[in-house]
């Protein structure tokens, strides 16, 4: 069914993994789909292609969350080419190690720039242009809610930190009805967190299902959460993780 049919929405680092799979969900739900990539330009391009065939429109623009300053202008393009953006969802991020008293200060930085600063500052840059009614749909994770092991506070921080924000920004952004939540995965097999990487089985083991999840699942909710089935959802925290928080 084409619910999303005439919307926009953008998607942060929708080239590969858990944003390409969101992307997927909403273009055959009928949106027009920009999608944000850094490094993956070739995967970014295919994905425009796959899309066009479906009869939506949808651009790739390169726009690297290292460096905030540059995504407003990434707006602007995408709303000259498009309209204005109905749903946005924050997915572009990034994975870091390290004990404190060891971490490296520049690794800190790094991700707090791309996990949570490029989310700041891409979200204000769209409610510029969204209208009433819109979605924002950010990509956190189960360690948003707890540290379930050593060694990632850096990250741990940086979802915590976009579980608050969803919070508030539900509560700046109700009047206005534009809904925004907070999909917390836990392990999605991507390049991000392979399900044949090192630590799969003790991730498989954390989980009450016993297996990694895929990007098609997450994507589930993400296209869901945009959808009109949802009107009554914001300000939520809803996990996407085999049982991993349970
Ligand atoms: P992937 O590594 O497979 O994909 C990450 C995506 O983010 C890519 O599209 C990548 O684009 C983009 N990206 C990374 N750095 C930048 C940057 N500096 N600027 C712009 N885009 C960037 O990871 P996942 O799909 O697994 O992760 C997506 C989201 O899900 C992340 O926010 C992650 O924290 C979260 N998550 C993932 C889990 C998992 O187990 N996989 C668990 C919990 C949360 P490009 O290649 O072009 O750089």
């Amino acid at each position: 069914m084409n619910v999303l049919k005439g919307k926009v929405a953008l998607v942060t680092g929708g080239s590969r993994g858990i944003g390409a799979a969101s992307a997927r969900h909403l273009a055959s739900a009928g949106a027009n789909i920009a999608i944000t990539y850094s490094a993956s330009a070739d995967a970014a391009a295919e994905l425009v292609k796959e899309f066009e065939t479906l009869g939506i429109k949808a651009r790739a623009y390169l726009a690297d969350a290292s460096d905030p300053q540059s995504l407003p202008q990434v707006v602007e393009l995408i709303t000259a080419d498009l309209g204005s953006i109905d749903i946005l969802v924050n997915n572009a991020g990034t994975f870091s190690v390290g004990v404190i008293g060891t971490v490296d200060e520049a690794e800190y930085r790094r991700i707090m720039t791309i996990n949570v600063d490029a989310v700041f500052t891409m979200t204000q840059a769209v409610l510029k242009v969204m209208p009433d009614g819109g979605r924002i749909i950010n990509i956190g994770s189960v360690l948003g809610e707890r540290a379930s092991t050593a060694g990632i506070s850096t990250y741990n921080a940086s979802k915590f930190a976009l579980a608050g924000l969803t919070r508030s920004w539900a509560k700046d952004l109700g009047t206005r009805n534009i809904l925004v939540n907070d999909v917390q995965p836990g392990p999605i097999d991507t390049v991000m967190n392979p399900a044949d990487g090192p630590n799969a089985d003790q991730m498989c083991r954390n989980t009450a299902l016993g297996r990694y999840g895929q990007p098609d699942e997450v994507a589930a909710l993400v296209a869901f959460l945009a959808g009109p089935g949802a009107s009554y959802i914001t300000g939520a925290t809803i996990n996407v993780d085999g049982g991993w928080n349970a």
